[in-house]
Order: C-alpha cells, then sequence, then structure tokens
C-alpha cells in the first residue's frame, strides 16, 4: 500500500488489515435478529468471556453500544452522571437527552481520575423537586482528547459510592484494550466493577465496523429490544463478526506498540517551548500551540502540507492519534517536522 499520508487524526481511519478481510468469504452466517448468525454469536461469547460479563451483542457503533446502555438503565426525568469532557456528553448528536430523556449531571475528571467525593456529592436519590440519578457512566480511557486510563483502584472506589446508593455503573470503554495495555492488566479487570460495558472494534483494534455491549444476560436481552428500537437490528452480520474475531485475536497485543509510539511521540516534542503536551498514558497526544503567531487552524495547514494530518480540538489545540497504520519512519518525520517548525 502506498502512502501518501500520515493520518493521525484518529485511529478510526485505519483499514482493514488483509487478513481480516480474508475472514469473511468464509464466514458462516445467518439471520442475526433470529439469533442465527453463528459468526456473531461466536464473536459475542467470546466478547463477553474476554470482558468477564455474561453476555455480550454486537451494535453498529459505540455510540449506539453507548445510547442504549443508558435506555437500558434509565427512565425518562431521571439523571445521569457523566464526566465533562466524555463522547456520550460532546460527541453523541445530544442521544442522551433525546433518545432516554434523562438530565445529566456533569463531573470533571483530571487526567483520568473520578474523584469518589465529587460523584458521591453528585448523586440524587430523588425527592420532589431533584430528579433520581438512574446511571453512573465511566469512560476508559477517559476522554478521546486525552486517552487517560482510569486505574482498576479508582474504579472500585467509585463502585463503592454507587454502591451505597445502590446506583449501576456504566463503563465507555471504546478504547479499553489500550487502557488494560497501558495499565498491564487484563480487560476484564477493568469490567470488575461495573455493570455493563462496551468496546470499540474500529479503533486500535483496525475492524471496519462494529462495538461490543456487554452485561449481565437480562442487560444484553433488553439491550436487544432496545437495539431493535433504533433500527440496528442487523441480519447477516457475521460479515462484521468475522474481522472482529480475527481482530481479538490479532491485534490486541500489539496495542503496546502504538502506546509505545505516542510516549515517544511526546518525548521527543516536549523540549519544544511553544509546545505543550498532555502527559501520555496511551496512544493519544493532544498538542497546545504556545507561539503567539500560531493557532490550531494554521498549524493544521502546514502539517497538512507536509502530508500529515492531525484533528482540532481547541483554537490553539490539536490531536494525534497513534494506530497500527502509523510506522516508526512515520513517527520520526512528524517529530523532525514539528521540531522544525518555529525556526
Ligand atoms: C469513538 C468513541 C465512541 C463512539 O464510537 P463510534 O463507533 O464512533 O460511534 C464512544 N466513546 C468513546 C470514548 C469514543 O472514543
Amino acid at each position: 500500500m502506498l502512502k501518501t499520508k500520515i493520518d493521525l487524526r484518529s485511529d478510526t481511519i485505519t483499514l482493514p488489515t488483509s487478513e481480516m478481510m480474508e475472514t469473511i468469504p468464509q464466514t458462516s452466517l445467518g439471520d442475526d435478529i433470529l439469533g442465527e448468525d453463528p459468526t456473531v454469536r461466536k464473536l459475542e461469547k467470546k466478547a463477553a468471556r474476554i470482558l468477564g460479563m455474561e453476555d455480550a451483542l454486537l451494535v453498529i457503533s459505540g455510540t449506539m453500544a453507548n445510547q442504549i446502555a443508558l435506555m437500558n438503565f434509565s427512565q425518562r426525568g431521571q439523571e445521569v452522571i457523566v464526566g465533562k469532557d466524555s463522547h456520550m456528553y460532546n460527541m453523541e448528536s445530544a442521544g442522551i437527552s433525546a433518545l432516554s430523556q434523562v438530565q445529566v449531571r456533569l463531573v470533571d475528571v483530571i487526567n483520568g481520575y473520578y474523584n469518589p467525593d465529587n460523584i458521591e456529592e453528585s448523586i440524587s436519590l430523588g425527592d420532589i423537586q431533584k430528579p433520581k440519578t438512574a446511571l453512573i457512566c465511566l469512560e476508559n480511557t477517559y476522554d478521546l482528547n486525552g486517552g487517560y486510563s482510569v486505574t482498576i483502584d479508582n474504579m472500585k472506589e467509585i463502585r463503592e459510592v454507587a454502591n451505597k446508593y445502590n446506583i449501576p455503573i456504566y463503563l465507555d470503554g471504546a478504547r479499553i484494550f489500550n487502557a488494560a495495555t497501558a495499565l498491564d492488566v487484563k480487560p476484564k479487570s477493568l469490567c470488575d466493577h461495573v455493570d455493563a460495558v462496551q468496546f470499540c472494534l474500529t479503533k486500535g483494534l483496525g475492524c471496519p465496523l462494529g462495538s461490543i455491549l456487554a452485561g449481565s444476560e437480562r442487560f444484553i436481552k433488553l439491550a436487544k429490544f432496545n437495539r431493535q428500537r433504533l433500527g440496528g437490528g442487523m441480519r447477516q452480520a457475521g460479515i462484521i463478526a468475522a474481522p472482529a474475531i480475527y481482530a481479538l485475536d490479532n491485534m490486541v497485543e500489539r496495542l503496546k506498540e502504538d502506546n509505545k509510539q505516542a510516549r515517544y511521540l511526546g518525548k521527543c516534542i516536549s523540549n519544544n517551548s511553544n509546545i505543550k503536551i498532555n502527559e501520555i498514558q496511551t496512544n493519544i497526544v493532544s498538542l497546545s500551540i504556545k507561539h503567539q503567531e500560531w493557532n490550531a487552524d494554521k498549524l493544521i495547514k502546514y502539517l497538512r502540507e507536509k502530508n500529515i494530518l492531525v484533528k482540532k480540538i481547541g483554537n490553539h489545540k490539536i490531536r494525534m492519534v497513534i494506530h497500527y497504520q502509523i510506522t516508526g519512519e512515520d513517527i520520526k518525520y512528524v517529530i523532525s517536522t514539528l521540531n522544525n517548525l518555529f525556526t
């Protein structure tokens, strides 16, 4: 494959590998709404096992998984606790209010740490004036522009608070495998303290489509109903499941390379006084420009001319996401381009 651009906008731009595509013609298919696609069932059982959940459901996107979870756990007019910079709050077309019709209670999450006191203060048991808290939503890695890993200890602390008030916890684990890799723990351990979880097949794992939603058998039964309500029931979805099974077997181990490359990139540009970068924990590098004559638009245009694509995340801020299509050579080129920027 001839690479013309170094595309760091997102890990969602990854194309499926040829090995992944080769799984599709040999796939056994069936009508998945009737529960008759053997490849989908195989994937769902495998994913449930990896996450330590009773059952799982293949859905078309992470957004759909999140919205189904909200529908499952809440009733109209209730409240859900979510992180201020979370995907659920910022990037899902106001699905929280438009679909589940619940109100949001925002909490600040600092470098991937959910403060249990803040969470506790945000919980409402409901009275004549206040809606009841239906759900606490966590995200790991936290914040699509930061990629911080939320630790097991932190999740346990939140669980203890939630248990006091008998409130379920949902984990948006879009990049849970990047988090597990960075923390050197099993993905399952990051699910020990939550009731349900989703992860994206389309990011670091490189699949063309799909997310996995997992939880108890009862949760998944209801999720199937809500998926159908959203028009997300699928027929011969084995063509999505086959590459996903391949990815779970072959694309997880290598994520440590992405995390490592991101750290290396960060380290090599951190001495530049015109640049400030986040603390890099996984595969996401956010870069703020401190130079008076530069802003994000100018930087993006400049980098595009150098064949590097990045994403704007603020007037003076861009992000770069590392994935399997980015080579060590690419990283070196990006480093030298950035370090030669203001000279
Ligand atoms: C990408 C992402 C999603 C949504 O996934 P889509 O498949 O793009 O809908 C949800 N949450 C987080 C944290 C994400 O990064």
